[in-house]
């Protein structure tokens, strides 16, 4: 069979599909005939000499505007077979064109204007919509001009509308072409929503595609038992959607597919996006989640219906890392994984340290790590990690069932820094039953993290489907309807949309609107404050001397040197409480107030609960760190001391 795979706009434009390398090399295995078109590229390429789309306006569509759903919207009415959003006369487009959603243009554009975009944010909006039908007609003609057998779309995030506007069009040109569906959005009711309410999809594929798309694949070359193919959805006689029941029993480690990205980096090469994105191979060793499987976290839907933790063998991981790398003759790797396996330390990460290869590696990791475990991060080659920080409050991360304590995330921000690690993370806020002391408390001290990676932002929890805050009602959420998005995108009713949809609204709980905003500010001043704040400390046994340039603190060096300040400073590079460390200190209880007062007014200690944490960063990589702030996550990975040792001043 000739088989097209597409990756439709808005899929990120510097890494291939893993999910279309993983069907290439599954349908290849299998004795097809595998083209994968990375049609995202087209539409940059075709966007940018038209229209002079640039970086930043893909970057809104496929990350920025996310939770407001404005890459789907933009091509509902290539989907809808409207005029493409030209109402004319610049007004608000209601009418023909929009009828059957909740919102019309102008309240869809109020709302994003509501949620922060700018203006010229609305009017590329707005124009993009314009464009999708002529580039989604463009795209099927060149698929028409030579029709394979069947095309395979991928749809994960925001790729529905442009997956769907494409899937009706080649299907009213070319019937004989069987049209596929799978991805992340197709995961439980939503793809056999989509199934049933589209119905020139012919089938709809859900959960892991390693063997549900081969299985598809023989069934229709041998006239197979359809119903047969665990998750498929597919069509009777009559053109009734069925949809068949999803395995409970997810694929073995062994059977999840290295991917095959032939063809990808080449085609980037000769885009317009190479110049405007650093190419990454993009990987994965494990699906599921480890702690997730005992504590599902509140909020995350990320695991979809699969939480069950399977992870590659270290060896073959490692053989597949090398293999691509060698192939492609790239060294940055993004590891998708939503949690690292712990035994790749001893085995994969060890290894990779000690190859003579210099690699950048994206991990997503827990965040209670320790010291040692962040130094073989950096040393394999880790530049940059995503621990899933979320708050710096103990008592909120209990709430969200995360595992951590607040000071338990200040450490891993301070040793990832130790370690020349940098760190991403998000502040959320929201959740039932916090309070806002559990802010208060964190605003007051974020100057005494300026040093450290400050979050991206600040944002108020998505109550995303697959989560307990989804699934289970009593933990606080009353769930009314699918987001906004999803009403003004699809023209269907909200019984279907409650199906398809991944992102649901309920009324907020939680902080209010005035704390959020404080927090937000606190997260803006921390950002602007990073570069040019440091905070390291070089123990030198009789004394430690600490060297800082935080705004908020007005010090530049301190030695500590009393027997007291000394322990305790080394004592609080664990979080402890007064009691444990009036245990250890010289001199006891007695001892430990006037030094934590001392602590606390050099900005020197983080307190959550009843625990403190020093946060001074081991002095070897402040420097490096800022640097690649500046300059890109993966732009140097710190290889050498560039910080002079620290000398008491004045
Ligand atoms: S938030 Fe991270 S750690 Fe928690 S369940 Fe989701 S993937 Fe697992």
């Amino acid at each position: 069979m000739r088989i097209v795979l597409l990756h439709m706009p808005w899929g990120a434009i510097d890494v291939p599909s893993l999910a279309l390398g993983i069907l290439h090399t599954a349908a290849e295995r299998a004795g097809h005939q595998v083209d994968v078109r990375y049609a995202n590229l087209d539409f940059v390429d075709w966007a940018a000499e038209t229209a002079g789309f640039g970086v930043d306006d893909y970057q809104y569509f496929s990350e920025k505007s996310y939770f407001q759903g404005a890459g789907d919207w933009a091509f509902a009415g290539a989907l809808y077979g409207d005029d493409g959003g030209s109402d004319g006369d610049g007004s608000d487009g209601e009418g023909d064109a929009d009828a059957g959603t909740d919102a019309g243009f102008a309240g869809y554009f109020a709302y994003l204007a509501t949620s922060g975009a700018s203006e010229q944010e609305i009017a590329l909006t707005r124009a993009t919509r314009a464009l999708a039908p002529v580039f989604i007609a463009r795209l099927v003609e060149e698929l028409a001009a030579d029709p394979p057998d069947l095309v395979g779309f991928t749809t994960t995030f925001q790729q529905n509308t442009a997956s769907l506007a494409a899937a009706r069009l080649l299907k009213q040109r070319c019937p004989q072409v069987r049209t596929v569906f799978g991805g992340a959005n197709c995961d439980g009711p939503q793809g056999a929503a989509l199934h049933r309410n589209f119905p020139f999809l012919d089938f709809v594929v859900r959960g892991e595609g390693e063997a549900a798309f081969p299985a598809l694949l023989a069934g229709l070359l041998e006239g197979g038992d359809l119903s047969a193919v665990p998750g498929l959805c597919w069509r009777d006689g009559s053109g009734t959607s069925t949809a068949n029941v999803m395995t409970t029993r997810p694929l073995p480690p062994a059977a999840i597919l290295a991917p095959r990205y032939d063809g990808f980096f080449e085609r980037l090469d000769a885009s317009v996006a190479a110049g405007w994105v650093d190419p990454k191979l993009v990987l994965e060793g494990s699906r599921g989640c480890w702690w997730g499987e005992k504590h599902h976290c509140t909020f995350c839907g990320l695991n979809g219906s699969s939480m069950e933790f399977r992870s590659k063998p270290p060896a073959d991981f490692l053989a597949e890392v090398l293999t691509l790398v060698e192939r492609h003759q790239l060294l940055d790797v993004y590891v998708v994984d939503n949690i690292l396996d712990m035994g790749y330390f001893d085995t994969v990460l060890k290894s990779l340290a000690e190859l003579p290869v210099d690699l950048r590696l994206h991990f997503e990791i827990k965040a209670n790590l320790r010291r040692h475990q962040f130094q073989l991060l950096g040393d394999s080659g880790a530049a940059q990690v995503q621990p899933g920080i979320e708050s710096l409050s103990t008592r909120v991360l209990r709430i969200m069932d995360k595992g951590v304590t607040g000071c338990q995330n200040v450490r891993a921000l301070r040793d990832a820094q130790s370690a020349g690690v940098s760190v991403t993370w998000n502040y959320l806020y929201g959740f039932p039953g916090e309070q806002p002391a559990d802010y208060e408390s964190v605003i007051r001290q974020l100057p005494v993290l300026h040093h450290l990676d400050p979050p991206t932002g600040a944002g108020r929890i998505a109550i995303e489907r697959f989560s307990p805050y989804f699934d289970r009602p009593e933990l606080g959420f009353a769930i009314t309807r699918p987001a906004f998005q999803y009403r003004a995108t699809y023209r269907l009713p909200e019984s279907e949309l409650n199906e398809l949809a991944y992102v649901f609204t309920a009324p907020p709980r939680g902080i209010g609107g005035d704390l959020a905003e404080r927090l937000s500010t606190a997260v803006d001043t921390w950002l602007a404050r990073f570069p040019d704040s440091r905070l390291s400390y070089r123990d030198a046994g009789g004394r430690i001397v600490l060297v800082n340039t935080r705004p908020g603190y007005d010090w530049r060096v301190v030695e500590l040197t009393g027997p007291a300040e000394l322990a305790a400073f080394r004592l609080l590079a664990q979080p402890r409480s007064t009691a444990a460390l009036a245990a250890k200190v010289p001199g006891g209880a007695a001892a430990v107030e006037p030094v934590l007062e001392r602590f606390t007014a050099l900005g020197l200690l983080f307190h959550d609960g009843d625990s403190y944490l020093q946060v001074a960063v081991e002095s070897d990589n402040q420097v490096l760190m800022r640097m690649q702030h500046r300059h890109g996550p993966a732009a140097a990975r710190p290889r050498t001391e560039e910080v002079p040792d620290a000398v008491p001043i004045g």
